[in-house]
């Protein structure tokens, strides 16, 4: 309880101690005066001498005695409220006292000359001095020499404003260390309001000031490297637009080059198609005249005309490709019996080439497919021509045809040496050839399995093969079936 919480209850005390003393002798001199004049008027006629005595007794006795005796009590009691207060208060100070004695902050008590009064264990542990070989010295002490003007600063701001807080400085240990401090002052003052000294409380904020700085420092340094990164990524960002730009550029060109090339194609396949056809037709009916040519001439002709034949295929494929790529080819989407194709094309191979055994393998009644019937053909020959070409004399070829979920697939096998897997993944690429190890020398240009993967693709559907090397290999194209085809599939335009 401080100075100023007592006041309030002395005072109270004082002021009833000031009542009963006017209050008590005034109530007896009324109380007596009143009995003195209703006895000389009223009582000494009436009542005997034994019954006055009794009352003045009472008067005089009782009155004054009951009287005395409350008033006594009263202050009892205000005194022993009083005594419990200050007991209470004390028990306060001790509190306070320990606290301030054990605190880990350094507090210190200064008089009005800023002399050292008190000096608690947080004093002694921050600046390493016993309470008994400071107390009395000046607080300049602690102050390091290049800081001696904040003291005064100090002191003016504590007179003017009564505290100082969180002033972050610097203070003087016995060691010589220098341990950054964060330094409240207060000005103290008295019962009236005299001031009387002020403390000083210090708390050691080395580490904390230390760890802030690493953080600061820290920050600092992730944010110069974020900037870099940013810087970096900028660069990086323009270099690669740079190089979208430029691959943008080289795509339009090779775009240009692309129908440049395609336009050469076409006109160059369309200027060789008429005079192949011609010199064609020339040696068909050279090669017909059976009497005059010798054995000798027929051979070179016959040779030439394979020749030539060969060169109208590559030529027609190649049409075929530049037609595809620049979305020209026009398909004739129709409703057809695939089956009658495929038995048909069977029989025409077996009788080009008795060396194989073809075979047309047609599962169940099927139903019609949607498709382009020359297109099917075309892709049809060009499977049935690879089973020739890379098979054995002797072995199977056989067609299959058969309805599964909605499609029909169309399955051509023969047993030949195979296709190895990482081949399988580019035979449809335009002018693809696997490597053959063996001594086998087959003509082709790598164009038969593009141009039929695209043209199958036009048509709604899929063309695919499996492989076993050594062994056989089967390509399969799944057609749509009339009646399932897509909208798409049937407008009849290959893109
Ligand atoms: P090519 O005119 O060379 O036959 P294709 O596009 O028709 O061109 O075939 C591409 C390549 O796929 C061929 O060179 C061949 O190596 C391989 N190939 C195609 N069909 C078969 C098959 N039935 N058996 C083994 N290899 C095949």
């Amino acid at each position: 309880m401080t100075n100023q919480d007592r006041r309030p209850d002395e005072a109270r005390l004082d002021q009833t101690l000031r009542r009963l003393q006017y209050i008590l002798p005034l109530g007896i001199v009324a109380a007596v005066s009143v009995y003195a004049f209703v006895s000389m008027f009223f009582l000494q006629t009436r009542l005997d001498a034994w019954a006055r005595l009794g009352i003045e007794i009472l008067i005089f006795g009782g009155l004054g005695a009951g009287i005395a005796w409350f008033a006594l009590r009263r202050v009892r009691q205000d005194l022993a409220a009083q005594r419990e207060r200050d007991r209470a208060a004390r028990v306060q100070e001790h509190i306070l006292a320990a606290i301030t004695a054990n605190s880990g902050d350094a507090i210190i008590l200064l008089d009005n000359d800023n002399k050292i009064q008190s000096w608690n264990r947080g004093a002694e542990l921050l600046f390493g001095y016993h309470a008994a070989e400071i107390v009395g010295k000046d607080f300049e002490t602690f102050v390091p020499p290049d800081l001696q003007d904040e003291l005064s600063y100090l002191d003016r701001q504590l007179q003017e404003q009564g505290v100082v807080r969180g002033w972050i400085t610097r203070r003087l240990t016995r060691d010589g260390n220098q341990p950054t401090v964060d330094l409240t002052r207060t000005l103290l003052r008295d019962d009236q309001n005299q001031v009387i000294g002020s403390s000083a409380i210090l708390r050691d904020i080395t580490e904390r000031e230390a760890n802030a700085r690493r953080v600061r420092e820290l920050n600092r340094q992730l944010e110069t490297q974020v900037a870099q990164r940013t810087r970096e990524l900028a660069e990086s960002n323009k270099e690669l637009r740079k190089r979208q730009r430029e691959l943008e550029d080289a795509n339009a060109e090779l775009q240009e080059l692309d129908t440049l090339k395609s336009e050469f194609v076409s006109l160059v396949s369309h200027e060789l198609r008429a005079p192949l056809t011609n010199v064609s037709g020339s040696l068909e009916l050279l090669l017909a005249d059976t009497d005059s040519l010798t054995a000798h001439q027929r051979e070179l002709l016959t040779l030439a005309n394979d020749q030539l034949a060969r060169l109208a295929r590559l030529v027609r494929g190649i049409l075929n490709v530049s037609r595809i790529e620049a979305g020209q080819t026009l398909l004739q989407m129709q409703a057809f019996d695939i089956t009658a194709l495929v038995e048909r094309m069977c029989s025409q191979w077996q009788f080009c080439d008795p060396d194989h055994t073809y075979r047309a393998d047609i599962v169940g009644n099927l139903p019609s497919v949607w498709a382009d019937r020359d297109r099917i053909e075309e892709v049809l020959t060009n499977l049935l021509e690879n089973a020739f070409k890379y098979s054995d004399p002797g072995t199977e070829i056989r067609v299959r045809a058969e309805t599964r979920e909605n499609e029909m697939w169309i399955t051509v096998n023969d047993h030949g040496k195979g296709i190895d897997a990482q081949d399988l993944q580019r035979i449809f690429d335009k002018f693809y050839r696997t490597e053959r190890g063996d001594a086998r020398q087959t003509y082709g240009h790598g164009l038969g399995l593009y141009i039929s993967i695209k043209l199958v693709e036009a048509m709604g559907g899929r063309l695919w093969a499996e492989s076993e090397q050594g062994a056989e290999t089967t390509f399969y194209f799944a057609l749509p079936l009339a009646g399932h085809a897509s909208i798409a599939s049937s407008s009849g335009a290959a893109n």
